[in-house]
This record gives C-alpha cells, sequence and structure tokens, in this order.
C-alpha cells in the first residue's frame, strides 16, 4: 500500500462542492485501499453442477480423464486408411459406424466404412472424408475431392488431457464452466458459500413503493436497485427495507443484523447534510476506515466495520448509489466471495458522436449509449448526467469512463467504454 493513503487524511471532510478534493481518495486507490480489509470467507459446501451456476469454485480441478476419450469423427462422412502419397479415389464401403454403436470392425487399405460424428475411429482408419466430398454408389465411394492425411478426426485428450489443471481455484462458475465440468463426469462441485448482505435505505423522506407519494416524498427506489444488484451476483440477502434519519433506529438496526451478515450496506446519509448519520454511527459502533473518493457521481461512500462485518455505506443519490456499488461496492463483494481475481469489465476505445462535457478534478462515470452508424461503433451519453436522473441508468448500455485530469471531449474523440451488460 502506498503510503499517501492514510484514514487521518480521510477522516478530514470538507464538503462536497469542488470539483477537486484534496481528500476524497482516487478511484483505483481506493479500490485497493478497501481491499486490504477484504479476505474471501472461507467456508465451502458441495453442491450439485446443475445449481452451482454463479458459484465460485473453491477448489482447483484437475481432469480425470481425456476429453474426448477416443478418437471418434468430426464429420458424418467415410473413415479410410490414407497415405502421405497417393490417395485413393475409390473405395469399398463395408458398414455403418454409429456414434455409441461400434461394429468393432477394422479396416483394410481400399476398405471404407461410413461413419457419423462422434463415432468411434475404427482400427486402420485414418483420415475422414465429409460425405459431400464423395459419390457413394453401390457399395462405394469415390472421392471427389482428397482430404488430408488425419483430416476430420478428433484425437483422444484434443480438449482436456488426463491430469491436466483445468479450472482455477476463485473461477465464477458460468454455463461454459458447467459444461466443461460435465464433460469431465463431475457430478458436484465444492464452491464458496453465498455472502449473506443485509441492506437498508435511509431517509425520512424516502417511501415504500406502493404508497401514495406526498409531496416532499420520494419512492425508494435505492431498496430495488441495491436488492437486483445482489441478486445478480449471486449474494444472499436480508432487506430492512427503510430507517428513518434517526441516530437511535440506525444504530439499533446496524447492531440487531451485525453478527448475522457478511456485509451491511445502506444507502444515504453519507454526505455532510445535518441529518446525514451513517459515519457517525458507524463510528460509536464499529469503526470507519473510509470515506470520499473523487469520482462523479458518487463522492460520498463511506466503508467501515462493525465486528467483523463490512459495511458500505452509499450515498443517497439513485445514480450516484448504483455507480458507487458497480465500481466499488461489486468488486470487493467479488473478492469476499472468494472470486479472489476479479476484474471488472474491460475498457475499450470508442469515438464519441457528441461533445462529452466534463471538468478535470474528478473520475466520471457517465452514461452512455453504444451504437453503430454506417458500419462504425459510437458512443454518446444519454443526456442529462445528474446523480438523481435514473433515466440515464435505464437508458445506458455502457459507462464512458473519462479519467480524473482530464476534460470535456470534442465530438470525434476517443473514449473509454465498459459495457454494463454482456453473455454470462
Ligand atoms: P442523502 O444521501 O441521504 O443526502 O440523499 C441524497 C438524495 O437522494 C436526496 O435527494 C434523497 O431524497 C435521495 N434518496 C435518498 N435515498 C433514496 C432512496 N432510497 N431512493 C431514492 N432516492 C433516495
Ligand atoms: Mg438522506
Amino acid at each position: 500500500m502506498e503510503e499517501k493513503i492514510t484514514l487521518k487524511k480521510l477522516a478530514k471532510d470538507p464538503g462536497c462542492l469542488t470539483e477537486y478534493d484534496p481528500n476524497a481518495m482516487e478511484y483505483q486507490d481506493a479500490l485497493k485501499w478497501i481491499k486490504q480489509f477484504i479476505e474471501p470467507v472461507n467456508q465451502t459446501i458441495t453442491i450439485p453442477i446443475r445449481d452451482s451456476l454463479g458459484k465460485i469454485l473453491s477448489e482447483d480441478i484437475y481432469s480425470p480423464i481425456d476429453v474426448p476419450n477416443y478418437d471418434n469423427s468430426a464429420m458424418d462422412g467415410f473413415v479410410f486408411y490414407q497415405p502421405e502419397e497417393n490417395s485413393p479415389t475409390s473405395l469399398d464401403v463395408i458398414g455403418l459406424e454409429f456414434a455409441g454403436k461400434s461394429l468393432n470392425k477394422n479396416i483394410l487399405p481400399g476398405q471404407a466404412l461410413q461413419i457419423m460424428t462422434g463415432a468411434r475411429i475404427p482400427k486402420g482408419g485414418n483420415t475422414v472424408v465429409p460425405i459431400e466430398l464423395v459419390t457413394f454408389e453401390d457399395n462405394k465411394i469415390s472421392i471427389n475431392k482428397t482430404s488430408k492425411v488425419g483430416a476430420n478426426i478428433r484425437k483422444i485428450g484434443e480438449d482436456v488431457k488426463k491430469g491436466e489443471l483445468i479450472l482455477k481455484k476463485g473461477k465464477l462458475i458460468r454455463p461454459s464452466e458447467i459444461g466443461l465440468l460435465s464433460s469431465l463426469g463431475h457430478s458436484k462441485v465444492n464452491v464458496y458459500r453465498q455472502i449473506r448482505v443485509a441492506f437498508f435505505s435511509t431517509g425520512d423522506e424516502v417511501v415504500e413503493v406502493g404508497n401514495i407519494l406526498k409531496v416532499g416524498q420520494v419512492y425508494d427506489s435505492n431498496n430495488h436497485t441495491i436488492e437486483a444488484m445482489l441478486k445478480s451476483i449471486g449474494a444472499d440477502i436480508i432487506n430492512l427495507r427503510i430507517i428513518p434519519d434517526d441516530k437511535k433506529k440506525i444504530k439499533e438496526s446496524l447492531l440487531s443484523i451485525a453478527d448475522d451478515v457478511d456485509v451491511i450496506i445502506t444507502s444515504g446519509g453519507v454526505s455532510v447534510g445535518a441529518a446525514d448519520y451513517m459515519k457517525e454511527v458507524l463510528n460509536d459502533i464499529g469503526e470507519v476506515l473510509f470515506w470520499k473518493l473523487s469520482i462523479k457521481p458518487g463522492r460520498p461512500l463511506a466503508y467501515g466495520k462493525i465486528n467483523q462485518t463490512h459495511y458500505f455505506g452509499l450515498p443517497g443519490n439513485p445514480v450516484a448509489s448504483m455507480v458507487s456499488f458497480y465500481q466499488i461496492v461489486q468488486p470487493q463483494l467479488k473478492v469476499l466471495m472468494g472470486e479472489f481475481n476479479y476484474q471488472p469489465p474491460p475498457l475499450l476505445e470508442v469515438k464519441t458522436s457528441e461533445t462529452i462535457f466534463k471538468k478535470p478534478g474528478r473520475m466520471e462515470f457517465q452514461r452512455g449509449v453504444l451504437f453503430q452508424r454506417n458500419n462504425e461503433w459510437l458512443v454518446k451519453p444519454t443526456g442529462h448526467q445528474g446523480s438523481a436522473i435514473l433515466s440515464s441508468m435505464s437508458q445506458a448500455n455502457c459507462f464512458i469512463v473519462l479519467g480524473i485530469h482530464e476534460n470535456s471531449i470534442d465530438c470525434g474523440g476517443i473514449v473509454n467504454v465498459q459495457l454494463m451488460e454482456g453473455f454470462i
């Protein structure tokens, strides 16, 4: 850890007004700073691979078999022996070889077996010619186009070799990993247990959806976005709903759940307003280890601990709370879940189709739309970039990631873009 990051420095907290705040930590430093407090959960469970989607492997996987475990045909066609030179042009077909049902016939020079994709290569055969490249008549084929020796044969172990390290501990299990594990014959797998995360919103003005909204009130969208983001990474959740701006109630809520969960996440009340109690309460019952980073949206963000439980206090503004979750909290939760090599989605360079407005002083995660025009991929901001404009998150399919020192980018300039969704 670099020496310039100290808690003392972080604790001095002027307001959030100026673009540049000497006490707000830079994004990459903040990620590293918080990560030093995060250890992967150490309990593991054994589960059927059918239930393992989104879980994290807690063991290295070595292959018990060769995959494939026999030489087999990659095509529907004819298998025969082809010498290095003088390929045969006409062959006698002596039978039909299906996948899973072998005739156990050997092939002699001059002979061929009709063979289906996945069927075992018989003794004496070394090449498969696809059915489309032969003329087949009266139990004879004439080969219209010569194949290379060994063509269209999938060799034993060509995908995975017996004994090979095939998946490493800490790997997120996606459909491909489930496929790979099943191709090795595994029916069960050892994974890290789910993390338990409790969360609630704070704010006297915040109201549960389903109620009539009075002037001065706002529906609780953060509770729903946080729940959805937690579910999408596979956390086990406990939702404490809405707690008013009341120090005693906030303290009671935190203490009521702290011993039962790995993480508590709250939204609102972490800034410098007169009703922003989260840091004060956390200081009282635990420790504040971080607050404030130089990103936009989302400068106020508290991290701390209540005994062994991690605490993240997200800003109340709906976009700021989502951006802070994705960019700061999610990478930490991934490590806690056991995915210790987690890397955020990559940054791609894309040309902007509009001017992107920015002042130097904070790293920005603007909401953007990546779109195609005349066969070229371009990006543009979604419009109003205020931290309360939740529609900007919904319209966006990417973040436009702008460096702390960057100024506005002219139309046609190149910016870094990070996709929000993709294949799992
Ligand atoms: P705070 O961080 O508590 O000062 O709140 C900042 C802004 O976000 C205020 O305008 C709040 O009304 C709004 N806000 C706080 N919590 C929520 C929530 N759970 N859902 C929607 N908006 C919220
Ligand atoms: Mg508030």
